[in-house]
């Protein structure tokens, strides 16, 4: 589809490869992969009638039990323990940030816990002025342990960029800036912490055992701004089923935080069309988030 020079110049900034196209005097985006995450947007989420269940007082996490006979070969049985499942961890709304890193790590309150490689906590300076949230880990993340590793996740770093932000909690390399400054640091987390097996749409339990993992992550961070990426993450944090759509372009609030709505990176990846109108999101988050900053230093 044909661009104009602006949105050229934005879609760039973002990553996004460009083409002239015999088509009007504009220029055509290249096709990027499909992602799975994008393909499970596409369906729609049942709607959620358990997050306001009590939280279950947990049994102190247990230890994986060996089927080993003593002196066997660790070698000849590659096969891990089996996870038992548990209740979620107990005053997780009181966990300092260790605590809640090592009681996500140990969570065995939804299936989830049985088809993962590890826990994706979460990346990025705790102190960031920025929240990023998405959804749920896809198979790089739950290899690696850290969110948006793969295709969205390169996307996702461009956006940032674009608007000099990042996930690096150390300084940056001289000549590119000073210290280290929160205000230019982002925080990434997911609603769910485990990958949904084959990337499918987290379910309404998993969503509602994980939200307060989300929830205490955002008390602690206490960011400036938080942008939500998608509608899971639309779903936890403001409680709409409306379409992303509808909901950009304002500013929401979650617990008086100002919080901005954008397009989930994996959708942009076959939606290229959106783009531009997720960096509109963008501008509209760096904005606000000026504006918070500018009224905290006027006292
Ligand atoms: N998509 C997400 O929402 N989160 C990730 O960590 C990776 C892909």
């Amino acid at each position: 589809m044909p661009w104009t020079e602006r949105q050229a110049a934005m879609l760039a900034e973002m990553g996004v490869k460009l083409w002239p196209t015999a088509v009007g005097d504009g220029v055509a985006v290249a096709e990027e992969a499909p992602s799975l995450v994008e393909e499970r947007m596409a369906t729609p989420i049942a709607p959620r009638q358990d997050i306001a269940r009590p939280v279950d007082v947990a049994p102190p996490p247990q230890a994986p039990v060996s089927s080993r006979p003593p002196g066997a070969n660790a070698e000849a049985s590659p096969r891990p323990a089996p996870i038992t499942r548990g209740d979620r961890p107990a005053g997780i709304d009181t966990m300092d940030w260790p605590a809640l890193r090592d009681a996500v790590a140990g969570c065995t309150a939804c299936k989830l816990c049985e088809t993962r490689r590890q826990t994706v906590f979460g990346v990025g300076n705790p102190q960031a002025h920025w929240m990023i949230v998405g959804e749920a880990p896809g198979e790089q993340e739950d290899m690696q342990g850290e969110p948006f590793v793969g295709k969205s996740g390169q996307l996702l770093d461009n956006m940032l960029r674009a608007l000099g932000l990042s996930r690096k909690e150390t300084p940056p390399p001289a000549g590119e800036g000073s210290a280290a400054d929160p205000a230019r640091q982002v925080f990434i987390a997911n609603t769910l912490k485990c990958r949904p097996p084959g990337n499918r749409n987290p379910l309404p339990d998993e969503l509602a055992q994980c939200e307060h993992f989300l929830i205490r992550q955002i008390a602690l961070v206490t960011p400036k701004i938080i942008l939500a990426m998608g509608r899971f993450a639309v779903q936890s944090l403001l409680r709409s089923n409306e379409p992303i759509g509808r909901l950009r372009g304002r500013v929401h609030r979650y617990q008086g935080v100002p919080l901005i709505v954008t397009y989930h990176p994996a959708y942009l990846l076959r939606n290229l069309e959106d783009k531009a109108r997720a960096w509109d999101d963008l501008c509209l988050a760096a904005q606000t988030a000026d504006t918070v900053a500018a009224a905290s230093a006027a006292g």
